[in-house]
């Protein structure tokens, strides 16, 4: 299982990042969470084949991670993509995403491959990639919305997407290898980042000390690099083994 993060900013995308998402292969495939930024070329740029990807995961349907939906699929089609395409999101963000697809009446490109749309009920499903198996669960954002768990083997990636702080965690998400967490600003932003169902650098160190994590990379980041900076002396104070994210690089164990 190798983890590629493929963007790492929240609503508003910094000089060199995108709005956050992932792809983690496994055994040659690929899992897909979220699409935003143009996902052909960050997949590109992580050497990941676009069409290796079986699986795409929608955490929710806020804006930033959905909107490359239609290009995703229109360039796969274009590639000469003819084997299915599942698509794994809560029934809410399946609705916006379908529309999404609908607005380009993408179902009636000439020979274009299926898309097997899966409802994740009540915020939980499983699905393999490759050897590796996933695990949905709901996390508190505002919206409906899923956090995963990836396992192949002993080796754990645990992903906390836009959420905010609430110490409850399925019992999936513990002792992690790697957990990734959403940060979008500091401590004394709290009061904000939680009306808004997102979490500070803190919390998410937080989240990282009680799941026993080994190693903490934090996502949907504020734009500005110095700002960055400041999140990441905050986690790493209170967690010692927090990273900023490396864009289109392998994270394995
Ligand atoms: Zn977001
Ligand atoms: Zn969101």
């Amino acid at each position: 299982m190798i983890v590629y993060v493929l963007g790492s900013t929240g609503s508003i995308q910094g000089r060199e990042a995108s709005n956050t998402s992932l792809a983690v292969t496994s055994a040659g495939r690929t899992l897909l969470i979220d699409v935003s930024g143009s996902p052909i070329q960050a997949l590109k740029r992580s050497n990941i084949d676009p069409l290796s990807v079986d699986v795409l995961l929608l955490t929710h349907a806020h804006i930033d991670h959905l909107y490359a939906l239609p290009s995703l699929i229109h360039q796969m089609w274009l590639m000469g993509r003819t084997a299915d395409l599942t698509i794994v999101a809560n029934k809410e963000t399946i609705e916006v995403a379908q529309s999404l697809c609908a607005l380009f009446s993408l179902a009636e490109k000439r020979g274009i491959f299926a898309v097997n749309w899966q409802v994740a009920e009540e915020g939980r499903a499983a699905v393999t990639v490759g050897k590796m198996a996933i695990t949905l669960f709901s996390v508190p954002h505002g919206i409906p919305t899923l956090g995963c768990t990836l396992e192949e083997g002993d080796e754990k990636v645990v992903y906390l997407a836009d959420c905010k702080s609430s110490g409850s965690y399925p019992p999936c998400a513990w002792k992690a290898d790697l957990l990734i967490h959403e940060a979008g600003g500091v401590a004394e932003e709290e009061e904000r980042l939680m009306k808004s169902g997102h979490s500070s650098a803190r919390q998410a160190a937080e989240a990282a000390l009680l799941l026993e994590a080994q190693r903490l990379v934090l996502v949907h980041l504020p734009c500005d690099e110095g700002e960055q900076g400041r999140l990441l002396s905050e986690a790493s104070a209170l967690f010692g083994a927090t990273e900023l994210p490396r864009l289109f690089e392998p994270y394995q164990r």
